[in-house]
């Protein structure tokens, strides 16, 4: 029998970026005994790369901006079908979040009167990115840490542990959850220095593992970013929601290829910076959709304008909703107007009024960045950039209060659960969802476990087993494949098959090699010793790409209309009735090889007093006639 430890906690959070931290230390505030397990190292965790900013309708820079703002911007920008219940919490709860964050020592850049200072981002009718020059997720997660260092010492000075109710397990990765009749009983995995098997038991699990992007070969998302908590959830019994919706950051830098997906933060166009094609054209004014048309200056001279005199301009079309950039992007490359590493130009040179001093001072990060990867100085040449996978709207089905999920004792925040951006996420609404939800999730968890009692659910031996034997299997097999050469199968299958423009025939393809893969993955092998070995770690990984991609493409392929992060070449149009309709995945058949099934799932209406919110002009662009509010369908 494998060697495997125990542990017990009452609330187990997998993930230490924002959600984690904050679910963390949620738990840890209801009295919890409560462990965060963390992929990687402590503090590395896309929250950290965040570099916008964490969007909070604080008023500070514009006092016209309120909850009700916010809320109209999230669920334009989600086309619709966001949770409309999730968009309002985050909404109403996302500035006593950052207020909290101060609190807890965060130190925001300041408005010349002294309050947190708010920038500008697209999609975000006013400025309301709280931020720190453009390495805000960094002191976000300083900010959680230190207050969970903070909770350790006050249990250190109660019971003389440091770790008696909050313990970090670094580099300690799950690979499956357990589930005892139905319910959370804990969580296995293994401790990547020695490769050791650890059981955490626990009635409640917390999923906060963050994004997906490694299933795509041109991303913005660093190596642990496997779908690893989509796939925990599928695999566990709960359903994943309108996993199509994945979205393309239309700004990762193109050259040179060592760096190709890396990130340009949207601050650069939030800060002035326009983008251009191969003739010198501002081309965006020939992008701007219907649905935004009154909302986007269709000058340049107007859309400058609009910087300094927000309220009687309107916005330049650059700072539309990420979906409609990259799309414009894509087509203008596609067109022969592309840069000449298959990009287009942003340029911020020339653009601030206090030059080349000021573009160092407010994009301090993407100065360095492209001075060091690609010899470029950001005040005085234009950058390449193309759209590169960055974020997944789909996600864990959670009820918007608690974060529960399907299955008794599971929760989900962050990125890996579902709903809260709807089809299209606007930048900055990420950092304060963390937190709102993170919030939510480990106050959900806490109260859950009290209401268990004395009776938990303990996790079975024989599932136990089945987990090591699982994680082990790569050793077993003799002359398998590596795992590197299927990731990159994998990784190229998605990006030209279920990338930013989809079609019929191209994603039928893509779910035919999705399933060759399928018996290439559990064939892999691998060699050398269990400590350290990242050919194991990916080879168990790649069973979470898998899963999470044919989710992905599945729901690409029923979904017959475009919206948001979901781009259909034979149905171009946004569709009314598909707005009620979200596309919800599960794991049917054979739990040694299960198969992922789609359902649709009607959307709940809308409440009336969030309905009253919208014009009504503006609500017929979306909704079939029969959801909106009484008496408004039949007229103006
Ligand atoms: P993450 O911060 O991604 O953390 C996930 C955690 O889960 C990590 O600790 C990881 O190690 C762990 N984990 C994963 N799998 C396992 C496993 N199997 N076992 C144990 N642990 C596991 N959003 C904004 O709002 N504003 C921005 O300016 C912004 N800029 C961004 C810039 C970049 C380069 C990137 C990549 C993203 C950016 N985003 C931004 C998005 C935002 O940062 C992320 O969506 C958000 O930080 C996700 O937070 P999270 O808590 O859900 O997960």
């Amino acid at each position: 029998m494998t060697e495997i430890e125990r542990h017990s906690y009452d609330v187990v959070v997998i993930g230490a970026g924002g959600s984690g931290l904050r679910a963390a230390i949620e738990a840890r505030l209801q009295g919890k005994k409560t462990a965060i397990i963390s992929k990687s190292l402590l503090g590395k965790a896309h929250t950290v790369m965040a570099e916008g900013g964490a969007a909070a309708a604080m008023g500070n820079v514009n006092p016209n901006d309120n909850w009700q703002v916010h809320f109209r911007d999230t669920m334009r920008g989600g086309k619709f079908l966001n949770n409309w219940r999730m968009a309002e919490l985050h909404a109403k709860e996302a500035p006593d979040r950052v207020w909290e964050l101060e609190h807890w020592g965060a130190l925001f850049d300041r408005t010349k009167d002294g309050k947190i200072s708010q920038r500008n981002f697209g999609g975000h009718e006013y400025p309301r990115l709280a931020h720190v020059g453009d390495r805000t997720g960094l002191e976000l997660i300083r900010t959680v840490q230190q207050k969970v260092v903070a909770l350790q010492q006050e249990d250190h000075r109660e019971f003389g542990d440091y770790e008696a109710r909050l313990k970090v397990w670094a580099e300690t990765t799950v690979t499956r959850l357990l589930v005892k009749d139905g319910r959370i009983a804990g969580a296995f995995g293994y401790v990547r220095e020695t490769g050791k098997f650890v059981v955490f038991e626990a009635p409640a699990v917390v999923l906060a593992t963050g994004g997906i992007g490694k299933a795509f070969k041109v991303t913005s998302n660093s190596w642990e970013y496997t779908g690893d908590g989509h796939a925990l959830a599928l695999l566990a019994g709960a359903t994943l929601l309108n996993m199509e919706f994945v979205q393309f950051h239309p700004t990762g830098m193109v050259w040179p290829p060592s760096v190709k997906g890396i990130l340009v933060t949207e601050s650069v166009r939030g800060d002035r910076g326009i983008l251009l094609n191969s003739e010198g054209k501002r081309f965006m004014f020939d992008y701007i959709p219907e649905v935004f048309k009154d909302k986007y200056a269709t000058t340049p001279e107007e859309a400058d304008r609009w910087y300094d005199d927000p309220d009687n301009n309107r916005r330049p079309p650059e700072l539309l909703p990420r979906d409609e950039v990259a799309r414009a992007i894509n087509s203008e490359v596609k067109a022969g107007r592309g840069s000449p590493h298959g990009g287009v130009f942003l340029t911020v040179v020339g653009r601030m009024p206090g030059g080349a001093e000021e573009i160092k001072r407010r994009l301090p990060a993407m100065h360095h960045q492209f001075k060091e990867l690609a010899d470029v100085d950001i005040t005085k040449e234009p950058m390449e950039v193309g759209p590169t996978c960055h974020y997944v709207m789909g996600g864990v089905e959670v009820d918007p209060d608690t974060a529960a999920a399907l299955v008794p004792g599971l929760f989900a925040a962050g990125e890996v659960a579902g709903g809260m951006h709807g089809s299209n996420r606007l930048g900055g609404n990420s950092l304060t969802d963390l937190l709102v939800f993170g919030r939510r999730a480990g106050l959900g968890a806490a109260e859950y476990v009290d209401s268990l009692g004395e009776a938990r659910p303990a996790p079975d031996a024989e599932e136990i087993e089945r987990a090591a034997a699982e994680a082990l299997a790569p050793f077993e097999r003799e002359g398998g494949e590596s795992p590197y050469a299927v990731h990159a199968e994998l990784q190229q299958t998605m990006n030209d098959l279920v990338g930013i423009i989809r079609k019929e025939e191209e994603l039928v393809q893509a779910l035919e090699a999705l399933d060759k893969l399928r018996a290439r993955v559990v064939n892999v092998s691998v060699q050398g010793g269990h400590g350290y070995n990242p050919g194991w770690h990916l080879a168990l990984d790649l069973r979470n790409m898998l899963l999470v991609s044919e989710c992905i493409a599945k729901a690409a392929l029923e979904r017959t209309e475009s919206r948001g992060g979901h781009t259909r070449d034979d149905y171009p149009e946004m569709s009314a009735e598909w707005r009620k309709v979200n596309l919800v995945c599960r794991l049917v058949g054979d739990p040694d090889d299960p198969r992922v099934e789609i359902r649709r799932q009607p959307m709940e209406s809308m409440r009336e007093d969030l309905l009253a919110l919208f014009d009504v002009a503006e609500l017929k662009k979306y909704m079939t006639p029969e959801e909106l509010p009484a008496g408004a369908a039949a007229g103006d």
